[in-house]
């Protein structure tokens, strides 16, 4: 009588062992299913892109002679946008599989790793800080950190802002590096590339600071400005892309290379860079 208690004591015992294995078990497969199914376990950048179609770029919209958008055709224009339109060629067979998103470079890591946007394409610079955060391609276009000043300013060069204001944009290498280079300075800080130019203009600033082929466009637009100094910091671009797509990095950085042995490359350099 004792020993059937104990045994039929046991076999309960098993039972709910069994039923509470089984328990975890379908939790695991139902997550699973989940994965698999509903939510998805997030494709790769390169795989969305193909599926969709299109590259969704993230560029300037502020920015001439890189990306600026023609307010007479609501199109954005410039270097950064004519690669990013050979770089859908290369990859999708058609230029006009492109899709653009206005970034300033304070907004543009957030919006590429948010899933916004696809890549960026929008003067920026590779740095060990930023490769923390995002991936980038091979250089596409070398630029340096340079100022802007009206002409005939006392401001010849990175030495002589002393006590002057010097304007920069949120988010930008130059906005890190004049603190660096021009300890003496004031900086004073804007969202974005036309703000900082209408606030040089009107007098709020002595100089402003970015790199010299983005001062070019301003001093294009307004021959009463002019780059000094020359170049204080090295800026090569790159276009980034959400970490751990390295597929995607790869048939970027071999469109870049068929674009340069194609002179398509230097097609693009020439119609937008005259410095
Ligand atoms: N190339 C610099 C940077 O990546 C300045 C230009 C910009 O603000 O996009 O920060």
């Amino acid at each position: 009588m004792l020993k059937k208690k104990k045994w039929l004591k046991l076999s309960l015992l098993s039972l709910l062992a069994v039923i509470l294995l089984a328990g975890c078990g379908g939790g695991n497969d139902s997550d699973k299913a989940e994965e698999g199914g509903g939510k998805g376990k997030e494709k790769d950048v390169l795989a969305q892109v193909k599926e969709k179609d299109k590259i969704v770029f993230g560029v300037k919209n502020d920015t001439r002679l890189f990306g600026l958008k023609n307010p007479s055709t609501g199109e954005v224009e410039g270097f950064d946008i004519d690669i990013a339109k050979a770089l859908a060629a290369e990859i999708l067979g058609d230029e006009t599989k492109v899709e653009f998103k206005e970034v300033t470079s304070k907004t543009r890591m957030a919006l590429l790793n948010n899933g916004d946007i696809d890549a960026i394409v929008a003067t920026m610079t590779i740095t060990e800080d930023r490769k923390k955060e995002v991936d980038f391609t091979d250089v596409y276009f070398d630029a340096g950190q340079s100022l802007l000043v009206k002409k005939g300013s006392d401001i010849k060069g990175i030495d002589s802002l002393k006590g002057k204001k010097v304007l920069a944009v949120k988010g930008s290498t130059s906005s890190i590096n004049i603190r660096e280079k021009a300890p003496e300075a004031q900086v004073l800080e804007f969202e974005n590339y036309s703000e900082a130019f209408a606030a040089l203009k009107s007098g709020q600033g002595d100089a402003l600071t970015t790199d010299d082929s983005i001062l070019y466009g301003m001093a294009d637009e307004d021959p009463s400005y002019e780059l000094v100094g020359g170049t204080f910091t090295e800026e090569p671009y790159g276009i980034a892309v959400k970490k751990g797509n390295a597929e995607f990095v790869e048939e970027l950085n071999k469109a870049l290379k068929s674009l340069k042995d194609s002179g398509k490359y230097d097609e693009i350099h020439d119609k937008w860079i005259k410095h």
